[in-house]
């Protein structure tokens, strides 16, 4: 009987996504290979696939965006559809694609930047690394201007993101050649870039959370001279602890004649309030290592604290359901499953949500093959959404225009000039196509 339900099992005719970021698209790829005869829909909100890949990665890591291909090629050879410019929650109910999906995936996502929760954190001066992430990487819907960032910066965290920003604040517009960058939003900063910035991170070495490459990757900047305080060193058992040491070290020691900017990172202090009328004028530590200052002169201070996972308007599409983040399972209900962010909480890189999307596909194509999902006879797929929602919809091939136009219109020493509205890429699909 079991080996009789083993093989008797209907394969999915018609597979939603919610979200086109790594997660969604690793989830298609994976989904796609099992059944290439399903329909497989990866739908966004914007007109343009990958998500923080393309938005939130930095613009000058284009190595890590470079993964956007391998997608492009399931997108562009028809196994599977891209539908962007099609919220769900909006432009689309869930219930919708409930009733004409089998499987719907849920891989929207979840980021928002964690506020700085002291005294003065609200004051102007203090930036959110959201903000000038967005900036640098031409969000469009909505589109957030760059903020001014003054001189004397002092940055609070010290994981990847943390270090993102310093990256940003110590390059200059050279290292950003091949990059896709948003030239005005960096021209603003560079016409008077930081000179003095502290870096605070909460923990002492041994457990910050900057990847070893991050910090070395610094080190290859011209003109910077690094310096670090750290009073807890790692243990000898806490071997990448030692190797984050290492890196810092070598920073350190680096030579500098006539430096342009200096960066000092403090391990194991915790900011206490943030001082100023107007603007900012100090950040005053809480705890402060022996030897260093507990108020720091500054100008500016962006927060990079991590991300707040109850952010609110995330999933407006879906209130009943419960976000909290876990890692055992994909499933909500039969045919309904989450992924990536959305599953486990906003944090880990994009190889973590390869593995996640391809352990929550095998969970699915376990489920199915045990009967467990949410097949209609009536299901019709894309074909049964509204026609509106359809007819605003943005193909993979609209999309290309838009990367064209993109690339089209570059500025020497960048790969493209992201359009940062909304309705000029929906403008530009339709120039394209009614030609
Ligand atoms: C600032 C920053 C820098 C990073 N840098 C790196 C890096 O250098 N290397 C690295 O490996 N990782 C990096 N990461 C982490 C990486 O981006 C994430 O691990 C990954 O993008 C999470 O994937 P996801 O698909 O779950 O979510 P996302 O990438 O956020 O994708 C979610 C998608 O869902 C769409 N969506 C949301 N709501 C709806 C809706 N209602 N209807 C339809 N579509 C919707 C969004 O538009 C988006 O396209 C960085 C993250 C941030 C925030």
């Amino acid at each position: 009987m079991s080996e009789i339900l083993a093989t008797d099992h209907a394969a999915p005719r018609h597979i939603a996504i919610v979200g086109s970021g790594p997660s969604g698209c690793f989830t298609a790829q994976a989904l796609h290979r099992k059944w290439p005869n399903a329909e497989v829909t990866v739908f966004d909100r914007l007109a343009v696939p990958y998500g923080l890949i393309r938005y939130g990665v930095a613009a000058d890591h284009q190595h890590t965006k470079a993964i956007t291909r391998q997608f492009d090629r399931s997108f562009a050879d028809g196994g599977v559809r891209f539908a962007g410019n099609m919220e769900v929650g909006t432009d689309l109910g869930l219930d919708q694609l409930r009733q004409n999906y089998d499987i719907v995936v849920l891989a929207s996502g979840r980021w928002r930047d964690r506020a700085l929760s002291i005294p003065g954190g609200k004051l102007p001066g203090v930036v959110v690394s959201g903000d000038i992430v967005n900036a640098l990487n031409a969000v469009p819907r909505p589109a957030i201007p760059m903020p001014r960032i003054g001189r004397r910066v002092v940055v609070v965290g010290a994981g990847n993101v943390a270090l993102d920003m310093v990256r940003f604040l110590i390059k200059t517009d050279a290292d950003y050649e091949g990059s896709d960058v948003a030239s005005a939003a960096l021209q603003q900063y560079l016409e008077a870039p930081a000179t003095e910035i502290t870096v605070l991170s909460r923990s002492p070495i041994a457990a910050a959370k900057a990847d070893v490459a991050m910090v070395k990757e610094l080190g290859k900047i011209d003109g910077v001279k690094f310096s670090y305080a750290n009073t807890s060193p790692a243990t000898d058992d806490n071997a990448l602890g030692r190797k984050r040491e290492e890196a810092f070290a070598q920073l350190a020691a680096l030579e500098v004649d006539n430096p342009r900017v200096r960066v000092h990172f403090i391990f194991g202090a915790e900011p206490g309030r943030i001082r100023g009328t107007e603007h900012v004028e100090a950040l005053h530590l809480q705890a402060a290592p022996a030897g260093e200052p507990s108020v720091l002169e500054c100008d500016t201070v962006i927060s990079a604290i991590g991300f707040d996972v109850n952010a609110p308007g995330q999933w407006h599409y879906a209130q009943h359901l419960d976000f909290t983040p876990a890692d055992a399972t994909g499933r909500i209900e039969d045919g309904l499953y989450r992924v990536g962010w959305l599953k486990r909480g906003p944090h880990g890189a994009i190889p973590a949500n390869r593995a996640d999307a391809n352990e929550v596909a095998k969970e699915i194509i376990a489920d199915v093959e045990a009967d467990r999902f949410h097949a209609h006879e009536e299901a019709r797929g894309y074909e049964g959404l509204p026609e509106r929602a359809r007819a605003n919809a943005v193909s993979f091939d609209d999309w290309r225009h838009i990367d064209e136009a993109e690339v089209r219109a570059a500025e020497p020493g960048r790969i493209r000039h992201k359009i940062t509205d909304h309705d000029t890429m929906l403008a530009t699909v339709r120039a394209a196509t009614t030609k």
